[in-house]
C-alpha cells in the first residue's frame, strides 16, 4: 500500500542497497518514523512506546519478501499490528440476555452520547429487529432529556419520561419496570456528562451500572479529543467494566490515533465510529481501513 510514511520510509532505506532484511539498524530509525506518524496521529505517548516495542520485535528479523522494500515490509508490520490492536473482538451489540437487555451510556458531556443513543436505537430497530426504549438519566440539563426525545422520535424508538427533580437511579428503576412490563428488548440509558471527569459523576454512573446491570456499557468518545482521550478512558475504565467503545465524528479531520489509545488502555473492542451528527450516522468499526488512515 502506498501512504505518505511508506514513502518517507521508502527514501529512508533507498541507499540501503541489497538489504534482505529488516536489522536493527535499519529498524531505529524507521521506527522513529512510525513513532512520529503515530504521535502527529494523537496516539497518547505510552500508548505509542508499547506499540513501537511490540512492532519492533515483530519486525526484527523478518524475511522482505519478493520486491518489497524494507520500508514497505514494516508499514506491512505497522498496518497489521494496528489493525491488530484495533479490531480485536466482537463488534455488534451483545442481546444475549433474559430481557431487556440494558444497555449503559458513558462518556464526558458533548462526546456524543445522546446522539449516539438514537444512532443505535435505530441500529436496533431495523438490523436487530428489536423493540427499543430510551430513557435519560442526565437530571443536571434538561435540555439533554428534551435532546433524547427528539432523537429518539427520529430512530423511531419509544422514549421514557425523566424529569430534573428525579433521582438518576429512580429513573433507571422505573424506565426498567416499564421496559419489562412492556416487553421492550433493549433499555438504552443515556446518563450526565460533565466537561472534565469528576468524581460525583463516576459515583453516581457506578451506582446506575449496579442498578441496571446492563449487558453492554459503552464508553462513547469524541475521535477529536486527541491525547485527551486517554485519561477519559483511563477514567471510566477504571470506574466501570467496560464492554465496549463508540468512536464518534469520525468524520472529522482527526487521523483518530485516539482509537488505538482508547483500545489499549481499556482493553475492550470498538464496537462502532460516529461518520455524521445525522440518525443514520452509525458504522460498524472497521479496523483496517482505520489503521490506514491513522498512518495517513
Ligand atoms: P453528549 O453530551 O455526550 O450527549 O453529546 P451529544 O450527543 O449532544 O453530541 C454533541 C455534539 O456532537 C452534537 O452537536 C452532535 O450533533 C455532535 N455529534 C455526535 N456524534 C457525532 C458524529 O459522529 N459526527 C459529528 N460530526 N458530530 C457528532
Amino acid at each position: 500500500m502506498a501512504s505518505a510514511l511508506t514513502d518517507k520510509l521508502s527514501r529512508l532505506v533507498k541507499n540501503l542497497s541489497g538489504q534482505a532484511r529488516i536489522t536493527e539498524s535499519n529498524v531505529t530509525d524507521m521506527l522513529r518514523e512510525v513513532r512520529m506518524a503515530l504521535l502527529e496521529a494523537d496516539v497518547a505517548l505510552p500508548v505509542v512506546r508499547d506499540f513501537i516495542a511490540r512492532v519492533k520485535d515483530k519486525a526484527l528479523g523478518q524475511e522482505v519478501i519478493g520486491s518489497l522494500k524494507p520500508g514497505q515490509a514494516l508499514v506491512g508490520i505497522v498496518n497489521k499490528e494496528l489493525a491488530a490492536t484495533m479490531g480485536q473482538g466482537v463488534s455488534d451489540i451483545n442481546l444475549a440476555v433474559q430481557p431487556p437487555a440494558v444497555i449503559l451510556m458513558a462518556g464526558l458531556q458533548g462526546a456524543g452520547k445522546t446522539t449516539t443513543t438514537a444512532k443505535l436505537a435505530k441500529h436496533l430497530i431495523e438490523k436487530r429487529k428489536k423493540k427499543v426504549l430510551t430513557v435519560s438519566g442526565d437530571v443536571y440539563r434538561p435540555a439533554a432529556i428534551e435532546q433524547l426525545k427528539t432523537v429518539t422520535a427520529q430512530a423511531g424508538a419509544e422514549w421514557f419520561p425523566s424529569s430534573a427533580d428525579q433521582k438518576p437511579i429512580d429513573i433507571a428503576r422505573a424506565a426498567i419496570d416499564y421496559a419489562r412490563k412492556h416487553h421492550f428488548d433493549v433499555l438504552l440509558v443515556d446518563t450526565a456528562g460533565r466537561l472534565a471527569i469528576d468524581e460525583a459523576l463516576m459515583a453516581e454512573i457506578k451506582a446506575l451500572h449496579a442498578e441496571l446491570k446492563p449487558v453492554e456499557t459503552l464508553f462513547v468518545v469524541d475521535a477529536m479529543q486527541g491525547q485527551d482521550a486517554a485519561n477519559t478512558a483511563r477514567a471510566f475504565g477504571d470506574a466501570l467494566p467496560l464492554t465496549g467503545i463508540v468512536l464518534t465524528k469520525l468524520d472529522g479531520d482527526s487521523r483518530g490515533g485516539a482509537a488505538l489509545s482508547v483500545r489499549q488502555i481499556t482493553g475492550v473492542p470498538i464496537k462502532f465510529a460516529g461518520t455524521s451528527e445525522k440518525i443514520d450516522g452509525l458504522e460498524v468499526f472497521d479496523a483496517e481501513r482505520h489503521a490506514g488512515r491513522v498512518l495517513g
